[in-house]
Order: structure tokens, then C-alpha cells, then sequence
């Protein structure tokens, strides 16, 4: 459901109006289908184009390449019927995606590459499209793509950049398969470093979730079942396993619970105590940081030796963690301890760790925000909306079943807060 201002500016008198006085127009997004929903044009000449034409190939995309574009012949070779496109063709010739291949470029000189292909391409996006670079690790291509997601973003268009590691060419495709449909609308102008871990399909696992049992916590768990696995929702009421996660026993409680294996760890459960430092006392530092931080350390070292190989570890951590946030000191420490997680656990036998870091999602956290904080959280972003619950599940459910290692994901609509 739309919050209220997004219901207005879609309404024709209201939308008028808002148009007239420059107020932001958010456009509804497209969600959950696992189909593109529209033409691909793929375009740029690397070493990446022939894998990309094999995932589109594999998904059935109606694909098209521009008849003098190199990637035609990669697009041949991986099985991709790729239909002749004309920059000159009239405009209603749209595209769901545009797709392009920057791992060919060297030199600086040759970033010029970039704008050969979006200038006449660009305009062609439908709404909600996606628009994905696939890198080798050059910078240049983050002020491009993060910039190009701040023009497109009004229209629901998100854009995102994929560095894929030399010879990890054959472990993209479960990342372009969610950037390319409704799944990742609300992840936008992201930086995913694709290495060489591979795919590890989320049916037939089993999950555990912490705060299972509302909010974003529940839509991760439903996205895991919806994806196959057998998920095990933890919270303090309404949950399979009843348990408070900062008490003393609950690491022991669980590896116990879960001496038969454990394929999927995600800690969900997390508390604000919002105040400022100087009214903060320690107590309320500490009670936050036991349960967002502390117990998340705790109950993985309990449970990393019950998980199995390839286990895949999910945090989720927040914006604030990222950007910072007055009145939030000991939220923003606890959760970007929760990346020092990412970065520094050592880990063996296959095993992932990620995390995602929600912007503003609508739920009954954000709900309980002065109205004033509230409306202009939803609007400070590319998309200019605030994300739902499933939207992070989304984004959680593609890092349980890719490869993908120690990246830290934002699903915030590409936030004008923070880097
Ligand atoms: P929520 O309050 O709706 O849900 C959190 C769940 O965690 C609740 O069901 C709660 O009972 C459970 N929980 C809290 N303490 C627990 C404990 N000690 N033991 C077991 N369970 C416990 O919050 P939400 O908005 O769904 O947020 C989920 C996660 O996403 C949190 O970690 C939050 O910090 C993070 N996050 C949310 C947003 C947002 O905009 N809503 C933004 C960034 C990050």
C-alpha cells in the first residue's frame, strides 16, 4: 500500500497540481515477479557480455544488441537470440533493462564508452527499469552509475554496478538475475563485488530468522519459503522458538536446537533506543547493544560450527550504520559492528557472510516517527519513496542463495544520506 503523499501525487488533480509546484512524483514500483518484464539491450565489449547473454539466454529475455556492438558475436557464441537494435529507431522503442559490459574499457580515454551507449538509450527506459554495469573494479564507473541512478530514479528506474573478479565470470548470474527484475526495486546506485563463490539455490535449506515474527524479520521469512526452505522464525512471542536472544543461555539454546545443521543464518532482531550521547546513559547504550550487537556475535560463534558448507550468514544492519544519524549513536555503532562482522569473521567450508543495510522501510518502526521525520525520510532518495519489508527480504533471499561474499548491500531506494 502507497503511503498517503504517493496516493495524492498519483491522483490527476493532486498530481497537477504537485507537478506545477515542483513536488516530488513518486512513481509505483513494480515488485516480486522473477521475469524481467520487457526487451534487455545488451551493449559494451568485455569479458563479462558472453557470461551476461548466457543468464539472459537462461531467463528467455527478448534481448536485443546494437547491429555494430561487439557483444553481438559474445551474444551468438552463449546461445542468445538477440534481435538488431537501431539508436535512429523511433522513440517508443523502449527498454525493460539496459545492460552494459565496462570491463572492456582500459584506458580513461575509453569511458567515452559509457556515453556512446546510454546517450541514445537512455531515454528508451520504461518504468521501473533496470539499468546494470558490469565492471572489472574501476572507480570511474561508481560516479557514473550512482550518478545516472539519481537522474533515472524518479521514473523507478534503479541503477546498479557489478564488479565481477577475473574468472568469476560463470558466478554472475544470480546477481543479474535480481537486479534485472521487480524483485531489487528498492536497490539502487549499489556497488556488488562478485567473486568466485558460487550459487547455492535457498530451496530445500534451513533457515533461521531472528525477529521472525513482524516487520521486515517476517518478510524474510516468507521469502525464504516462498524460495523453498524450511525456516525457523525466532522471536520473543509468535515465533517457533520463543527466546530472548541477549539472554545468557540463548547461544547454547540454539546450537542445541540446531545440532542436526543449520544452512541459513539471518539476525534480524533488532531494537532504537533513540537519544542523543549526552542523554544517554549507559544502560540504555548497553541493553541496544546486547541485542543488536552482542548477541548476533554470540549466536554466531555458537552456531558457526553447526552450520553447514556453503551456510550463508546474513546481517541487518541500517543506513545509520553507514551515514550516521543524530539521536542514534548506539544504533549506528551496533550496526556497523554488525559489519565489522562481514568484513572481519573467519570463515571456511564454502560459507558466505553478508549484510544488508535498510534505508527507510515502512514498518512499525518507521511508523512510529514524529510525522515530520517521517515524510522527509521517505522522500530523500532517488526513488523518492520509502522501501517495503519485502523489499529487504528480496535483497536477503538473493544473497542466501548466491555466492556472493562480504558485501554490504543498502536497500534504500539509493539514499541521498551517506556515501
Ligand atoms: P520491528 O521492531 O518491527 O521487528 C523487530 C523484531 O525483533 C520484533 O519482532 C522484536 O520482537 C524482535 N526482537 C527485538 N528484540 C529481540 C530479542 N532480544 N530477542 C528476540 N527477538 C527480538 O523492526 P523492523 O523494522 O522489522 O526491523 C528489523 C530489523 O531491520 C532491525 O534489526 C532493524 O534495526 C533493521 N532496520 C529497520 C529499518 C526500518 O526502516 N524499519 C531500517 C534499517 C534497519
Amino acid at each position: 500500500m502507497a503511503d498517503l503523499y504517493s496516493q495524492l501525487m498519483r491522483m490527476p488533480v493532486t498530481s497537477t497540481v504537485g507537478k506545477k509546484i515542483g513536488l516530488p512524483q513518486p512513481v509505483e514500483l513494480a515488485r516480486g515477479s522473477s521475469d524481467v518484464g520487457g526487451r534487455v539491450l545488451l551493449g559494451g565489449a568485455g569479458r563479462v557480455a558472453e557470461a551476461a547473454a548466457r543468464v539472459l539466454a537462461a531467463m528467455g529475455a527478448d534481448a536485443a544488441t546494437a547491429l555494430d556492438d561487439p557483444v553481438r558475436e559474445s551474444a551468438a557464441r552463449a546461445g542468445l537470440d538477440a534481435a538488431v537494435f537501431n539508436p535512429q529507431a523511433p522513440a517508443d522503442q523502449k527498454f525493460r533493462a539496459l545492460v552494459f559490459d565496462a570491463t572492456g574499457i582500459e584506458s580513461s580515454a575509453d569511458l567515452v564508452e559509457l556515453q556512446r551507449f546510454f546517450y541514445p538509450t537512455v531515454a528508451r527506459l520504461q518504468r521501473s527499469g533496470r539499468v546494470v554495469v558490469l565492471g572489472g573494479g574501476r572507480r570511474a564507473l561508481e560516479g557514473f552509475t550512482r550518478s545516472l541512478g539519481k537522474e533515472v530514479g524518479p521514473r523507478g528506474v534503479t541503477v546498479n554496478l557489478v564488479h565481477v573478479a577475473e574468472g568469476a565470470e560463470d558466478q554472475l548470474a544470480p546477481t543479474l538475475r535480481f537486479l534485472l527484475t521487480p524483485r531489487s526495486a528498492y536497490v539502487s546506485g549499489q556497488v556488488i563485488r562478485v567473486g568466485a563463490g558460487a550459487e547455492r539455490a535457498v530451496a530445500g535449506r534451513t533457515a533461521l530468522v531472528t525477529g521472525g515474527s513482524r516487520g521486515i524479520g517476517a518478510a524474510i521469512a516468507d521469502v525464504l519459503e516462498r524460495e523453498g526452505a524450511s525456516v525457523v522464525r525466532l522471536d520473543l512471542k509468535n515465533a517457533d522458538i520463543e527466546l530472548d536472544i541477549t539472554a545468557p543461555d540463548a547461544p547454547e539454546v540454539l546450537a542445541e536446537r540446531f545440532s542436526d545443521g543449520l544452512d541459513i543464518l539471518v539476525h534480524n532482531a533488532g531494537v532504537t533506543k533513540d537519544r542523543t550521547l549526552a542523554k544517554m546513559p549507559e544502560d540504555r547504550w548497553q541493553s541496544l547493544m546486547e541485542v543488536n550487537l552482542l548477541a548476533p556475535e554470540r549466536i554466531t560463534d555458537a552456531l558457526l560450527p553447526v552450520l553447514r558448507d556453503d551456510g550463508r550468514i546474513v546481517c541487518v544492519s541500517s543506513l545509520s550504520a553507514i551515514a550516521g544519524n543524530a539521536g542514534q549513536t548506539n544504533y549506528a555503532t551496533s550496526k556497523a559492528g554488525l559489519i565489522d562482522l562481514v568484513t572481519g569473521l573467519e570463515l571456511e567450508r564454502g560459507i558466505t557472510v553478508n549484510a544488508v543495510a535498510p534505508g527507510f522501510i515502512e514498518t512499525a518502526m518507521t511508523a512510529a516517527m514524529p510525522v515530520g521525520v517521517r515524510e522527509v525520510g521517505r522522500r530523500l532518495n532517488s526513488l523518492r519513496q520509502g522501501g517495503l519489508p519485502v523489499d529487504v527480504a528480496e535483497t536477503v533471499a538473493w544473497l542466501a542463495g548466491s555466492g556472493v561474499d562480504r558485501n554490504v548491500v543498502r536497500v534504500c531506494g539509493q539514499s541521498l544520506l551517506g556515501a
